[in-house]
């Protein structure tokens, strides 16, 4: 891990999506100098996430696992330095999250069963009253939770990049990465008002979510499309997310229900709601908390996962140097956000790290799926 630039210089953040505020944030408060270039801030996965912080109730495994489960540790207080950078609330409940099965031979099949509490039928309908009469077990992971990424988290982020300094193109899309000898010398970009400039840097950090691989053909980036909507609920009526298969309910505090979501691998960045989309979440509500069903729909939406082979994300360094990665997060960004800065601040301070974060930016090297 070594940085290139010397610490006034600007680092640019190539994207502003949840990868890239997290970063910029982290990086402005070690007092480096940032720019972020946005494409388009509103397609931002970020800002279509449910936020569920998951490693359990996804059913996590290996590196994965180890990636969530540190960065749900972290996540506390991460989110008071952004909320005491930006004087705005981020909306973390740390709520627990049920995933109801159909058995207790699938619950106790479940990657993550070793991390939850075993629950039978009674005790299922206990922690989520009203819940589908099909579920006959569950598994409750007190420790996972939420976060109210779309309302709260993403713009107390970038009111803390503002506040710490943090200088914002929006309408700028990143068209080439340029090279000199080999190490990356800036970016080629075009405003939006079709003006074509080149911006020098030696150092950048890659967060373009489901759009990376444009950038960069080899890193092997692609979108899986998710739609979503949200639900007025009575307030109180769910206290726990409840995290089926396919689709999840996920209740905010003031009763808002955020139900996900689809995944279409086959959807390239094909834009829009569709039918059998919206239909498929509404079956999914049905049978997870019936009454929800009558609850009047407030938004629908979609959006892009980056998604990897893995499934797991790409952090640190690229081939180029001076470009550094922070991509591929997949279902798991939001979780993964507080782990990700933390990981690509020590990168770019040129810091040693702890074997720990050694060993996390080992497992999620961008190249490992040729190894
Ligand atoms: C339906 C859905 C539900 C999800 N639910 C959860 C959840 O419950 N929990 C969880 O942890 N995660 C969840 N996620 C995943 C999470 O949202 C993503 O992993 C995360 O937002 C990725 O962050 P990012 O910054 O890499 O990408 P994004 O947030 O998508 O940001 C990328 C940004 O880069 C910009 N950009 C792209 N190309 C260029 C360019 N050439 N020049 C300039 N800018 C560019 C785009 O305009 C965009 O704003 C969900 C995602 C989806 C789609």
């Amino acid at each position: 891990m070594s940085g290139t630039a010397a610490p006034s210089e600007p680092v640019l953040i190539l994207g502003g999506g949840l990868m890239g505020l997290a970063v910029a944030h982290q990086l402005a408060r070690n007092g480096r100098s940032v720019e972020v270039l946005s494409r388009r801030r509103s397609e931002a996965a970020g800002f279509v996430a449910a936020g569920m912080l998951a490693p359990h109730a996804e059913g996590l495994s290996g590196e994965l696992l180890r990636l969530g489960q540190a960065s749900l540790e972290q996540a506390p207080a991460w989110v008071e330095q952004i909320q005491a950078d930006s004087g705005l609330r981020c909306g973390l409940r740390p709520c627990g999250i049920v995933v109801p099965f159909a058995s207790t031979a699938e619950r106790d099949a479940y990657p993550t069963a070793a991390w939850g509490s075993a629950l039978d039928r009674a005790g299922l309908a206990q922690e989520v009253p009203g819940i589908g009469p099909g579920w006959q077990a569950g598994l409750l992971f007190a420790q996972d939770g939420q976060i109210d990424n779309r309302r709260r988290l993403m713009r107390a982020l970038e009111r803390a990049c503002v506040e710490l300094g943090v200088r914002f193109q929006e309408g700028v899309e990143v068209l080439e990465l340029l090279r000199s000898e080999g190490a990356l010398s800036g970016v080629r970009v075009r405003d939006a008002a079709a003006d074509v400039r080149t911006l020098q840097a030696a150092e950048a950090v890659l967060c373009c979510g489901a759009w990376s691989a444009q950038l960069l053909p080899e890193l092997p980036v692609f979108p899986v499309k998710g739609q979503m909507l949200s639900l007025q609920g009575p307030r109180e009526a769910l206290q726990r997310v409840i995290f089926g298969p396919g689709t999840y309910l996920v209740p905010r505090e003031d009763g808002l229900l955020v139900v996900g979501a689809t995944s279409e691998h086959e959807a390239g960045f094909t834009e829009g709601l569709t039918p059998f989309g919206q239909r498929q979440l509404q079956a999914g509500i049905e049978a997870l908390l019936p009454e929800a069903s009558q609850w009047p729909p407030m938004e629908r939406w979609w959006g892009f996962r980056p998604c990897t082979p893995d499934e797991g994300p790409l952090l640190g360094a690229s081939a180029i140097p001076g470009l550094w990665l922070a991509a591929g997060h997949h279902r798991n960004g939001v979780l993964l956000a507080a782990i990700t800065a933390e990981l690509l601040s020590l990168c770019l301070a040129g810091k040693e790290g702890s074997a720990e974060q050694h060993s996390l930016l080992d497992a999620f090297r961008w190249d490992r799926f040729s190894n």
